[in-house]
């Protein structure tokens, strides 16, 4: 049995737990072997035996006393934009080579506190700003399903370590698709829930008004159970925390969708959407009509303004949430100066990687005086019109269906010459983002180069259980989210 644990889902992993046929022991022992075997990945930024074999003993004795809560054992890694006492915490900076956190991310406590066992730290694109998780300052990620490509990203490390078996589940954060778009390209299942849901304490911050963290799993259904432990008020430590009660996002899987309304918006499969993407989104789509669902056309007109919106809003927050690494505090610092402003100079030159270093520009100029009211005034207002936008949509339509990216993952080291690239690729994820809505990534099936592809659904807010209903559905009916990568 234990060749397929790495096959398993979180909830088929927490049944064996449970029945205690196997331990959290063997489980974190048999993960950290193929961690081992698949380093060249490039997955984790760092682990822990020791760190890590402790805490499945300690699962260990918490399951054979009874009771023990229905994630405990269960291994996981985190994204390494959460800190952890236990592990560094890098956001795939040099900057922050080495750091330690004194403390934990509230999603690492709770998962903790649920009993997960964690495996250690998921390389990502440098403070998270990157669709193919090749601006870490710790090497690329490679895709499992062609180690020539890129995972996606920012949540690269996360994805190709689910995909390729060396955990079964992960944490992400999503500031404008970073959950979605690797979950797509590397066949997985993601949640993005509604910003407010999760606490941001802890997490390395990136746009604050758009980061959130999420689950990436196999299934809708690990993503239930993941959220579920995740999300949760968290007022003291996050003022932009939701006062909303923790929720049992399970609760809904097994509904029915007949009679769902799903919009499809036009906009979405303009031609920018390659035909090997259009192909497995359509048949998504005619599989939630078998199930009772209803097609209904919507229309979102502002879709192309996320691009140019996102780019001045994003920056413009990376640019002043980075201000806080300046080689005084913590971090990295330069060895030679002169004076402070020469110290300041250096440590960022050396610490920031280029396209860091081109957001911090990009954002310092939107919000200078004399350009401040011609661009990040003005995209806040045509952010709120985005996300009006949604809510017009929504008077006929239950969850609007769409792909998530316009082409499968593409070669790694194919967009160095033109990092735009980069950007025009998260035109499906940023709407959602930018309107705070909950969104989800699931496998629809294959596209070019046998390389997966995804499907997006986008919920109002508050809607992450009918988003996983819908999902979960769907994966009864297909079996795309159960496909693995040859050699894994
Ligand atoms: N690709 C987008 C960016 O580079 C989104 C990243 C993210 O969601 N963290 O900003």
């Amino acid at each position: 049995m234990t060749d397929e644990l790495h096959h398993q889902t979180v909830a088929q992993l927490a049944t064996l737990l449970h029945a205690r046929k196997v331990s959290a022991f063997e489980l974190a022992e048999h993960f950290m072997a193929r961690m081992r075997r698949h380093a060249d990945l490039g997955a984790f930024l760092a682990t822990d035996d020791i760190v890590t074999l402790a805490q499945a003993k300690a699962a260990d004795a918490r399951l054979a006393q009874g009771d023990a809560p229905l994630l405990t054992g269960v291994p996981l890694a985190h994204k390494d934009i959460f800190v952890t006492r236990d592990f560094p915490s890098t956001a795939g900076s040099r900057m922050l080579s080495g750091y330690r956190s004194p403390f934990d991310a509230t999603v690492v406590r709770r998962l903790a506190e649920h009993g997960a066992v964690v495996l250690g730290k998921l390389n990502c694109d440098e403070f998270a700003m990157g669709s193919g998780n090749e601006n870490s300052a710790y090497g690329p990620v490679h895709n499992p399903w062609d180690t020539s490509r890129v995972p996606g990203g920012s949540s690269g490390g996360s994805a190709a370590a689910i995909a390729a078996g060396l955990t079964p589940a992960a944490t992400g954060t999503d500031t404008g698709g970073s959950i979605r778009q690797p979950s797509s390209f590397c066949g997985l299942t993601g949640i993005k829930p509604t910003y407010g849901r999760v606490s941001r304490y802890g997490m390395i911050a990136f746009a604050s008004s758009l980061d959130q963290a999420g689950p990436m799993a196999h299934s809708a259904e690990d993503c239930a159970l993941l959220l579920s432990a995740m999300a949760g008020p968290d007022l003291d430590r996050d003022s932009t925390s939701l006062d909303r009660p923790e929720e049992d996002f399970t609760r809904d899987l097994n509904k029915t969708i007949a009679g769902l309304r799903v919009g499809v918006p036009p906009e979405f499969f303009g031609p920018g959407v390659a035909d090997d993407v259009r192909a497995p989104i359509e048949s998504a789509l005619a599989e939630l009509e078998k199930l009772g669902a209803r097609r209904v056309p919507i229309s979102l007109p502002r879709t192309e303004l996320a691009i140019p919106v996102y780019y001045i809003i994003a920056p413009a927050e990376a640019s002043s949430n980075l201000s806080r690494y300046d080689g005084v505090k913590f971090g990295h610092r330069a060895k030679d100066f002169t004076d402070l402003q020469d110290m300041y100079r250096k440590t960022r030159t050396e610490g920031f990687g280029a396209e860091v270093k081109r957001r911090i520009m990009t954002g310092t100029y939107v919000l200078s005086q004399g350009y401040y009211d011609a661009y990040y005034l003005q995209a806040q207002r045509v952010r709120r019109l985005i996300a009006n936008d949604f809510q017009d949509a929504f008077k006929a339509c239950d969850v609007i269906a769409a792909p998530v990216a316009p082409s499968v993952a593409w070669q790694l080291g194919e967009h160095r010459a033109d990092p735009l690239a980069d950007y025009l690729a998260d035109t499906y994820t940023l709407p959602a983002s930018l309107a705070g809505l909950p969104c989800m990534s699931l496998p629809a099936g294959f596209g070019a180069h046998a390389m997966p592809v995804g499907l997006q659904l986008i919920g109002n807010y508050l809607q992450e259980a009918r988003l996983l209903n819908v999902a979960h559905q769907l994966q009864q009916v297909t079996d795309f989210h159960t496909r693995h990568p040859e050699g894994f």
